[in-house]
Parts: structure tokens; sequence; C-alpha cells
């Protein structure tokens, strides 16, 4: 039967979405694209249409207006709802698909606008509204989260018996050439790293806690293959907080970024300007929030794609038992920026976030994955994830190491 497709929100990440969804039609059926700004979604539309011979519809919605959603999904049928949106919609567009009883998949955990602080808690609040109408929400089906939730199910299903520690480690080596920009969306992205961080680790006693650190407080060298070392600084990233709950004997969790100098430096400079500040300030009579203001200042993350060099490498570096003997696995993705460029014109950070939320939408239009309620990606079966992973286009790798052996580089 033929399916209909909704994407909402029409920046890197969607411009990833409606490619991979147009290569995949026979599973999509009819796509409409919709966001904010309607020649947003045009302009993505004829690409796809110039690169793959496929049609897509567009349409302009308001996604904070539950009333405005729930028209266009009744008009357009839709059978799923891909959330590529901003953070600050999650809710609404979550709320208008069980009021239209129609499957939600998301790549990021909602964020209220006026407070940093991101969580599952209002969305997992609503997995009773998902069961009462026969529903499923997926959540985080991006790299990170995303893909590395998928790789510690993977790791707990085939290499262990039992995970304790689990770093994630995200590098993106790409360059851009400007002194100062941000891969995805900048506002999500400084208020991301510009937080504390914050790490999970099971007390003496075997009680679970989160530990804060200031932020980029903790720093390792990690070596990252085609890569290299590179400085990685400890932060608080959401897909902790659901593996936590699904990882079996896990005893500690952490989360590092690579940050070059530059960018430190300038983050540095703009916070102690206050120019980080998500609250409204008053400027010649007009209230503006600062971190909104850098956000116009700075390079569309869409405009990266061309000029961006280099390649990513995410992964997570597990270390458990397994038939009672010790054993330590990395299972990584490397991505190269002009390669994802040359596909489908975005840059590595939007390619390997589109990626996977098409996948995860494809597995469901597909009843591979299938359920009623709101779910996290490692609650589902992650082999036929992998299986796709390396069909369309983010090939992962799969390293044994020696069982005390680390990847991290000591100085
Ligand atoms: P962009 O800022 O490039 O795009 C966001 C899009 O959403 C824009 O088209 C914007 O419209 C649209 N939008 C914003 N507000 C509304 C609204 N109220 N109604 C309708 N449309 C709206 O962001 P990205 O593409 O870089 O990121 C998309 C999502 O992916 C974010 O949630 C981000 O956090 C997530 N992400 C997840 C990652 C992962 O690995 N899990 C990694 C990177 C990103 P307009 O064009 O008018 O501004």
């Amino acid at each position: 039967m033929n399916k209909n497709t909704l994407i909402i929100g029409a920046g890197g990440v969607g411009n990833v979405v409606a490619f991979k969804c147009a290569m995949n039609i026979d599973t999509f059926g009819s796509i409409t694209l919709a966001s904010r700004t309607l020649s947003k979604c045009d302009s993505i539309a004829s690409n796809v249409k110039d690169r793959t011979g496929v049609q897509m519809q567009t349409a302009k919605v308001d996604a904070d207006s539950v009333s405005e959603l729930v028209e266009l999904i009744s008009y357009i049928q839709a059978d799923i709802v891909i959330n590529v949106a901003l953070p600050y919609q999650d809710l609404t567009i979550m709320d208008a698909c069980t009021q239209t009883g129609v499957d939600y998949l998301d790549t990021a955990n909602y964020e209220h606008p006026d407070t940093a602080k991101f969580e599952y808690k209002e969305q997992w609040e609503r997995d009773g509204q998902f069961k009462d109408a026969d529903i499923m929400a997926l959540l985080g089906s991006g790299f990170d989260p995303g893909v590395t939730n998928i790789f510690c199910a993977y790791a707990q299903k085939h290499y262990f018996d039992e995970i304790h520690t689990i770093d994630i480690l995200d590098c993106n080596d790409g360059d851009h050439g400007y002194p100062f920009a941000t891969n995805f969306n900048p506002e999500i992205n400084l208020r991301e790293v510009s937080a504390k961080g914050r790490y999970w680790e099971k007390d003496h006693n075997g009680q679970g806690q989160w530990i804060e650190t200031e932020p980029m407080e903790i720093k390792h060298i990690w070596d990252y293959p085609e890569v290299g070392a590179k400085d990685s600084y400890l932060l608080y990233h959401e897909e902790m907080e659901s593996l936590v709950k699904h990882i079996k004997g896990l005893k500690r969790i952490r989360f590092f970024m690579t940050f070059g100098q530059s960018y430190l430096t300038h983050m540095k400079c703009l916070e102690n300007v206050g120019m980080l500040g998500i609250k409204e300030v008053e400027h010649k009579g007009q209230k503006i929030v600062p971190m909104e203001f850098l956000a116009t200042l700075l390079p569309d993350p869409a405009s990266l794609g061309p000029r961006t060099k280099g390649k990513t490498n995410i992964g997570i570096f597990a270390k458990g038992i397994k038939d009672g003997k010790a054993r330590t696995i990395y299972i990584h993705q490397i991505s190269d920026h002009e390669k994802c460029y040359a596909e489908v014109m975005s840059q590595g950070v939007s390619y390997t976030t589109g990626v996977p939320a098409m996948i995860g939408a494809k597995l469901m239009l597909e009843g591979i994955w299938q359920g009623q309620g709101v779910y996290n990606m490692e609650e589902f079966d992650p082999d036929p994830f992998m299986e796709e992973l390396n069909s369309q286009g983010l090939p992962w790798k799969v390293m044994e190491l020696g069982a005390d052996e680390s990847r991290e580089v000591k100085l």
C-alpha cells in the first residue's frame, strides 16, 4: 500500500532526510517536506527532483502550533511524521501525532527555549498517550543520540554478557575554513557545549549517580582511526539518560566530543561578553536574546556543505565481560564531509544525522520496528538497523581490542 511521509524541518538535516527518503521511495511513497519557511522546502524539493527524479510536495507549517500540525497531518494523511525541526518543537509535534493517530520520530530530545536543559522527562511522560492512540514514537534516531544507542545495543547483543563501561566518542575533524561556525543549528549546538558536563557512575553501594563537571573541565586525548589523536572533552549528552536504563550491568557511561583550540577560545570570549545568554536583554528599546542574535550572525550550517573537508568519526568504546572473560571493543563509523556533500549536498554532520532518521522511519514503515508507546533506539533489535547503516551510506567497523587496551593517548 502506498505510504504518505511527512518531514518537518527544512534545515541541514531535513535536506538529507528528504534526499534519502526520495532514494528509498518504494518505502516512503508520497513525501511532503514542510517547514516554517516555504522557500527552503521548495529549494530542497527542486534539488531532490534534479538529482533523483522524485517529486515531493512542500508545505508551510508553524510546528509550534498543534492545530496547524493536525491540519497538515490530516490533509496529507501521513503514515509517519519525521521531526527534524528544532528540539523546541518535539512536544507540539508529538501531541499532533497522538491527536491524529500517526507514528512519530525525532533526532533530539525536547528542550524548552528558556532553559538550557534537555531531558526525556516530558517525552517519556507521553508514553500513555501513544499507547492509547495505538501508535509509536521513536526518540533520538540521529547519530548521537541514535546510532550510538544502536552500537551499544549491538555490543550488548553480540559481544557481552554485561557491559561495564561505555565511552561515547564523537570526533568531527571537518574544516570549513571559517574562524568560528557550528555544524548544526548554532543555538542548539552552543547551548549543548557551554552547559556543565555530566557523566553517570555507580558508587561503591551500586547506586547510579550523575556527577557534574564544569564545562570542558575533563579532557582526554583519544586516537581516532583515520583521523588521529584529538583533544576530547567530557560533555553531557542525552543518549546517556536512556542507556543507563537499558544497558545491563553498566557501571559508568561518559560522552566525549572533540573541539579545536580556536573553537574553544571563540566560545570562551563569546561567553565572557554575554553572547551565549538565553535570557532577553534590552537593546535600544528592543528585546533581544543574545544567543539568538549570535545565531543570526554565524554562518548558516547548511552553507558549510560545499566548503567542509575532512572526516567525522563517532563510536563507542565498551568494556565488559563475555563468558567470564574481560572484553574490550570499539565500534565506530567514519564519514567524509566531501563525499556526503557530493551525494546529497550536505556536510557530514547533517548527513550522519539525516541517514539514521530515514533508516528509523524506514524500519517503522516496513513494520520491522513496531510498538505502541514511546521508545528509545536501544529498545529495538539493533541488527536490521546496523544492516541498513551499511547499505545506506554509513558503514561501520567493530575493533576487538586487548581486554586492557585503550585508545586513549597518555602524555
Ligand atoms: P537547522 O537549524 O538547520 O534546521 C531547522 C529547521 O527547522 C529549519 O528549516 C527551521 O525553519 C525549522 N523550524 C524551526 N522552527 C520551526 C517551527 N516553529 N515550525 C516549522 N519549522 C521550524 O537545524 P539542523 O537541520 O541542523 O538540525 C535539525 C535537528 O536535528 C535539530 O533538532 C538538531 O538538534 C538535530 N540534530 C541531531 C543530531 C543527532 O546526531 N542526533 C545531530 C545534529 C542535529 P527556518 O528555515 O525557517 O529557520
